[in-house]
C-alpha cells in the first residue's frame, strides 16, 4: 500500500512537493488553512481591477519548466509566460532615468550617460554574477545539503573571486563608481529581505538569474502560477482541502505520526511536510516538550528579514512614461536599511518599487486606469512600530516619496488596499511578518538554515522561504523538489 504524505500549506513550496510526491506514488493529502491555495503568492480583485498582492516578478524559468514536466504535463497548456522588457525602469531623485534590459549593450548605453567608466563595470559585475552562479549554486541552489565541508570543492582560486569576507556592496564598488549603478546593483539584496551593508557579496548571486537570465510574467498574472499548481496537484491525485488549519503535528516517540485538525480530527501519516515558516513549526505546530527547545528559541529569536508594507491602487489615468516594473530610488540608501535593521522602523525616505501589471494585461485595469502595486521594506513587526495606529501615516509617506517624482496619485485613486507587516504575519503565515525568515547577513545563514530534513523530529520535513534553498517562488519549488526527494529516498530505503 502507498504511503502516506500529509503536507501543510498550499503555498508553492507545498504544492510543489505534492505534486512531485503524488507522481512518485504517495498518497498526498495537503491542507491548506485559507480558502485559497498559494499563500504569499496572493491576488485582489475590485472595482475591475486585479493586482497580485504577493511576489511580482518571475525569474529562473527551468526551475517551473521541470516542475510541470515531472507533473507530466506541458507547462504552455497552463501558463503563457512572457518575457518582460525593460527588466524594470529605475528613477533616481536627481532626475536621471534607466531602463535595465537584458541585451547588455542596451543598458550599457544608458549606463554611459550616468557615469561613462561603469558601461564596461556594469558588464563586468554581470559576468562575475555568473560566475558566483555558475560555482555556488550546485553547493546552495540545488543542492540538498550545504555544509562548510563542502567548500574546497569550489577550488582555492574560485574560493577567494568569491569574496567570502567582504559584503554585498563592497564587492559593487570594485566594479562600478556611481552611485546610481551601485544602487541599482545592490538592490537585489533586498530579493533575499537583506541590503547590501548586511548581504554578503556572493549575494550578487541574485542579480545574476535577473539581469543574466530575465523576467518573465504569466499572461494571466502571478497569481496564475498558483492556481496552475493548484489544479495541476489535483490533477495528479493530491487531495488538496482548502479551509482547513492544522492544528498540531503529533508526535510519538521522536517520529511524527500525523497531524491534528482545528476541527480535531486526527489524520494518521507516514511523513509530514511542513511548508509553513519554521518559527512556526517548532514553536507552535510541534507539542510541548516534543519541539526541540533550543531549536524553537533559536529559530523564534533569529535576526530577521525585512517584511513589507503594501499599497495596491486603482488610478485614474494612463502613465505612458511608467514601465511593468519600475523603482523609485531613495536619496540615502545606507539609511534606509539602518532605519529598517537597526530603527527597526520602517524608512523614513523609502525606496519605492511599483509593478503595472496592465502594462503587460491591460484587462487587469478598466480602460483608461492602471493597477499599481506599490511595495517598500519594512522590518519584521515588532514593538517599534504600531502599524495599527500609524498604517495611515505610512501611507503619507509613501505617496509623498512618488509625488517627488512628479508621480501625485491622491487625487487619482479610486480604489485602494493596504497591506502591512501585521497583516502579512497574519495573513500568509509568516513569523512577525519577516518574508524570508533568517537575515541573510553572513556566508554562514545558508549553512544553518533548516534543512529538508526536520532531523530533530523523525519523519518531519520542511519546505519554503524559510527552509533552505531560501525564499522567491523559483527557490521554494526547488525547497519543494529537494523535500520530496529526501521523502522518497527515505521511505523508499525503508520499503
Ligand atoms: C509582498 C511580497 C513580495 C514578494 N515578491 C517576490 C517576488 O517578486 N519574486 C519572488 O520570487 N518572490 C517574492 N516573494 C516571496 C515569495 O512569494 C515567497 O518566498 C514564496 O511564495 C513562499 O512560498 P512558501 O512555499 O514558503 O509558502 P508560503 O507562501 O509561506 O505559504 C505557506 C502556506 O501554509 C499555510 N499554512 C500555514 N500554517 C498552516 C496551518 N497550521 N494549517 C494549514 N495551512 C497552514 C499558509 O496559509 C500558506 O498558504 C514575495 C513575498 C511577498 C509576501
Amino acid at each position: 500500500m502507498s504511503k502516506t504524505v500529509v503536507v501543510i500549506g498550499a503555498g508553492i513550496g507545498g504544492l510543489s512537493a505534492s505534486i512531485r510526491l503524488a507522481r512518485a506514488g504517495y498518497r498526498v493529502i495537503c491542507f491548506e488553512q485559507h480558502p485559497t491555495p498559494g499563500g504569499k503568492m496572493r491576488e485582489f480583485r475590485a472595482g475591475g481591477f486585479r493586482w497580485d498582492a504577493g511576489p511580482s516578478v518571475i525569474t529562473m524559468l527551468p526551475v517551473i519548466e521541470d516542475l510541470f514536466a515531472t507533473a507530466g504535463e506541458r507547462l504552455e497548456d497552463w501558463l503563457t509566460l512572457a518575457p518582460v522588457d525593460p527588466l524594470t525602469r529605475y528613477f533616481f531623485e536627481d532626475g536621471k532615468r534607466l531602463d535595465v534590459h537584458l541585451d547588455r549593450a542596451k543598458t550599457a548605453a544608458q549606463i554611459a550617460a550616468i557615469e561613462p567608466r561603469d558601461a564596461a563595470g556594469y558588464s563586468a559585475y554581470l559576468d562575475h554574477a555568473a560566475f558566483l552562479h555558475q560555482v555556488t549554486s550546485p553547493l546552495f541552489v540545488y543542492g540538498d545539503r550545504p555544509s562548510p565541508f563542502d567548500l574546497p570543492k569550489v577550488g582555492v582560486g574560485n574560493a577567494l573571486r568569491l569574496e567570502p569576507f567582504s559584503k554585498l556592496h563592497g564587492s559593487i564598488k570594485g566594479y562600478v563608481r556611481s552611485p546610481h549603478i551601485r544602487q541599482l546593483l545592490g538592490r537585489f539584496a533586498t530579493y533575499i529581505g537583506s541590503s547590501p551593508y548586511h548581504a554578503p557579496a556572493t549575494l550578487g548571486v541574485v542579480s545574476h538569474v535577473e539581469l543574466n537570465e530575465g523576467v518573465w510574467y504569466p499572461r494571466d498574472g502571478v497569481y496564475s502560477i498558483a492556481r496552475a499548481l493548484h489544479d495541476v496537484a489535483c490533477k495528479v491525485g493530491v487531495d488538496v482541502r482548502l479551509g482547513t488549519p492544522v492544528q498540531r503535528i503529533e508526535v510519538k516517540n521522536g517520529r511524527a505520526t500525523g497531524v491534528t485538525l482545528a476541527s480535531g480530527e486526527v489524520i494518521p501519516a507516514d511523513a509530514v511536510l511542513a511548508n509553513v515558516d519554521a518559527a512556526l513549526v517548532y514553536n507552535r505546530l510541534l507539542p510541548q516538550g516534543e519541539a526541540p527547545p533550543r531549536r524553537a528559541r533559536k529559530l523564534g529569536l533569529q535576526r530577521l528579514s525585512c517584511s513589507g508594507f503594501i499599497l495596491l491602487l486603482g488610478v485614474r489615468g494612463v502613465h505612458e512614461d511608467l514601465a511593468h516594473h519600475n523603482i523609485f530610488f531613495c536619496r540615502d540608501y545606507r539609511q534606509e536599511f539602518v532605519d529598517i535593521f537597526d530603527r527597526k522602523m520602517p524608512p523614513a525616505e523609502p525606496t519605492l518599487y511599483a509593478s503595472i501589471t496592465c502594462k503587460s494585461t491591460p484587462q487587469d485595469a478598466p480602460a483608461g486606469h492602471e493597477n499599481w502595486y506599490i511595495l517598500v521594506n519594512a522590518p519584521a513587526v515588532g514593538p517599534e512600530y504600531d502599524w495599527n495606529k500609524r498604517a495611515d501615516e505610512y501611507r503619507d509617506v509613501t505617496l509623498d516619496q512618488l509625488a517627488r517624482f512628479g508621480y501625485e496619485l491622491r487625487d487619482k485613486i479610486v480604489m485602494e488596499q493596504r497591506i502591512t507587516p501585521n497583516d502579512i504575519e497574519a495573513k500568509t503565515a509568516s513569523w512577525r511578518g519577516a518574508l524570508y525568515g533568517e537575515l541573510f547577513d553572513s556566508p554562514w545563514v545558508a549553512f544553518r538554515r533548516p534543512r529538508s530534513r526536520a532531523g530533530d523530529v523523525k519523519g518531519l520535513y520542511l519546505c519554503g522561504g524559510t527552509a533552505h534553498p531560501g525564499g522567491g517562488v523559483p527557490m521554494v519549488m526547488l525547497s519543494g523538489k529537494l523535500a520530496a526527494k529526501a521523502i522518497i529516498e527515505d521511505y523508499s530505503a525503508a520499503g
